[in-house]
């Protein structure tokens, strides 16, 4: 089985400072140590899936300049083809500046640069001659149109349409038409489908998509909603001492799973177990 998946997705260079405490508007608080790390979900997912087994190939773009080539040379030293990472003139890598205080109360700004410009020609160009079976994963910190050229020709080439519709935004009818496998998290989820508990949730977006639908509930597991019933997978208990990324480790694995011939009720499982697993260790790619 090749296990082949595509990750349609963002790459930016994450910028964080930890501070004694958060600065309020207009001030400055001095004192912080810095660190950077590779992040963007999409990345974080193609990390995760690279790290399950599968041959994972980037559909990105970054920026021309320094924090573009450490998110290249980052994701190639995980065994990831980042021939489909465009470098681009026109827009810098997609950074997310973060202030960490003591008690992990975070505060992200976000300028999402060259991921706001990834066209859906350059995602058809990476996934022309993708073969049957594989997965196409996508999430939504990239615009309409690569997301939606991501799925068609995933549909068309019988591949895994999975899309992680995060951080959440109305869906284009013309993406759901696709029946695509959504995997929000229960906030996410909740957010889309204006209902209020994650069962009536994933419920609601597996009538929508024609699809199964699975929300994971930190914790608690997952939700996979199927045919009209929903299942509850739990997760092992864990001592979890950073959750940051779970979402994202769940997603490559799942992925990883689906391309490496799974059933889908047994790769949520493994995605449950992996991810679990992820939040006993710190970063986004722990
Ligand atoms: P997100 O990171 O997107 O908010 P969740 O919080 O739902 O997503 O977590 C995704 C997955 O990570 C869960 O389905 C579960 O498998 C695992 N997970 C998250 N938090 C914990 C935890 N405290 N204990 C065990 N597993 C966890």
């Amino acid at each position: 089985m090749a296990r082949d998946v595509y990750v349609v997705g963002s790459v930016n260079a994450d910028l964080v400072v930890r501070l004694s405490s958060l600065p309020r508007p207009g001030e400055t608080v001095t004192g912080g140590t810095f660190e950077r790390h590779g992040g963007g979900k999409g990345a974080n997912q193609a990390v995760a899936a690279a790290r399950a087994g599968a041959a994972v190939r980037m559909v990105a773009a970054v920026g021309d300049d320094d924090l573009g080539a450490e998110a290249i040379a980052q994701l190639e030293a995980e065994g990831i083809d980042v021939s489909a990472v465009q470098r681009r003139a026109d827009a810098p890598t997609g950074v997310a500046l973060i202030a960490v205080d003591e008690a992990g109360e975070n505060q992200i700004a976000v300028a999402s640069g060259a991921n706001a410009v990834l066209s859906a020609a350059a995602v058809e160009r990476a996934l022309a001659g993708a073969a049957p079976g594989g997965v196409v994963l996508l999430g939504l910190e990239i615009p309409d149109a690569p997301v939606l050229a991501g799925a068609r020709a995933a549909r068309a080439a019988g591949l895994w349409v999975v899309l992680n519709p995060a951080p959440a935004r109305e869906l284009p009818d013309a993406l759901l038409a696709l029946s695509p496998l959504l995997t929000p998290n229960r906030d996410e989820a909740c957010a889309l489908s204006g209902e209020r508990e994650p069962e009536a949730a994933a419920r609601a977006l597996a009538e929508r998509t024609g699809a199964p639908a699975v929300v994971t509930i930190g914790a608690g597991g997952a939700l996979l909603a199927d045919g009209g019933s929903v299942a509850r997978l739990p997760a092992p208990e864990v001592d979890a001492v950073d959750t940051t990324g779970a979402g994202d480790a769940f997603n490559g694995a799942l992925a990883s799973a689906l391309a490496g011939g799974a059933e889908l009720e047994a790769a949520v499982r493994s995605a449950i177990a992996v991810a679990a697993e992820s939040t006993r260790r710190h970063g986004a790619r722990g």
